[in-house]
């Protein structure tokens, strides 16, 4: 589709108009940011792999039934998805402590949790997404009680799946961010899972050698961060290196 309709540009994404009613285009950037858009910089080739790693794992994720926004992979860099109300929260689901959790309450590096944490942030870039409980959800109408209880629900089996699905390639996933949104019909609306899940937004491990293999290597200087994300993707299959390779010549 020529001439799309660009709606919204974000930090890892843009957002265009999709071709069919209700949709919208995400083009996968290789832009990269962190620390509340302090630093930037590039992974070259990430918006590619995240696109497929996201594909991958939105469709498996149908499988099980858990509802999601994506509808069809467009090309190397495009997917089509429902066009949804985000709720502006960032769901957090952690398997091990590390990143803010560790900062905030002093907890022991890499301590594997007795049960999985889920937390909630106010996407606010402005107020540096803070952390914010069930209840301010509640208080706000930032989501509604049924709506909060189906979102814990569907977090916490996307982690129950997603951590065995790792697992079986010798990753460990460490925790990770959602997001979910309103799809209407007719006055009712149903949550779906938005955005993407991807090396962008879940915190991947080496079972063997505890690798970082995610956006932790941009924030914290580690080299090889490209690497990173391709191993990532040859892992899970979407993608071969050769057929990568090709990829990056031609890119759009
Ligand atoms: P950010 O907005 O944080 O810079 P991105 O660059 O990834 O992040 O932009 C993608 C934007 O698209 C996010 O704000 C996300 O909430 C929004 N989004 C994701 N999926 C959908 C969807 N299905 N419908 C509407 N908006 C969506
Ligand atoms: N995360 C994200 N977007 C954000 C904040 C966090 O995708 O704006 C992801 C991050 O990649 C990690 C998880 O959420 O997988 C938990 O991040 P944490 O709270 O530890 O934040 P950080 O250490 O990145 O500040």
């Amino acid at each position: 589709m020529k001439n799309k309709k660009k709606l919204y540009e974000g930090k890892a994404k843009i957002l265009y108009k999709g071709s069919e009613p209700d949709t919208l285009i995400q083009y996968f950037k290789d832009d990269a940011t962190a620390f509340n858009n302090k630093k930037k910089g590039q992974i070259p080739g990430k918006g590619v792999l995240n696109n497929f790693i996201s594909e991958l794992i939105m469709t498996r994720l149908k499988e099980i039934n858990v509802p999601t926004h994506f509808l069809r992979r467009l090309n190397m860099r495009e997917q089509l998805v429902k066009k949804l109300e985000i709720i502006p929260i960032e769901v957090v689901v952690r398997n091990i402590a590390t990143g803010s959790l560790v900062k905030r309450l002093g907890i022991e590096e890499g301590k594997v949790l007795s049960r999985p944490i889920i937390e909630f942030y106010l996407k606010d870039d402005n107020l540096n997404d803070p952390i914010i409980s069930e209840e301010h959800i509640i208080v706000f109408d930032w989501a509604s009680p049924n709506e909060l209880e189906e979102i814990i629900s569907l977090s916490s089996r996307i982690n129950d799946f997603l951590t065995g699905y790792f697992f079986s390639i010798n990753i460990r996933l460490v925790d990770f961010k959602l997001e979910f949104g309103r799809f209407w019909k007719s006055d009712e609306a149903s949550i779906l899972l938005a955005d993407e899940i991807s090396p962008d937004n879940c915190r991947l491990w080496d079972l063997k050698t505890n690798k970082k293999l995610d956006k932790d290597r941009f924030r914290q200087n580690l080299g090889e961060v490209d690497k990173a994300y391709k191993e990532v993707a040859y892992r899970l299959g979407v993608l071969s290196e050769k057929e990568f390779k090709k990829v990056i010549k031609n890119d759009l």
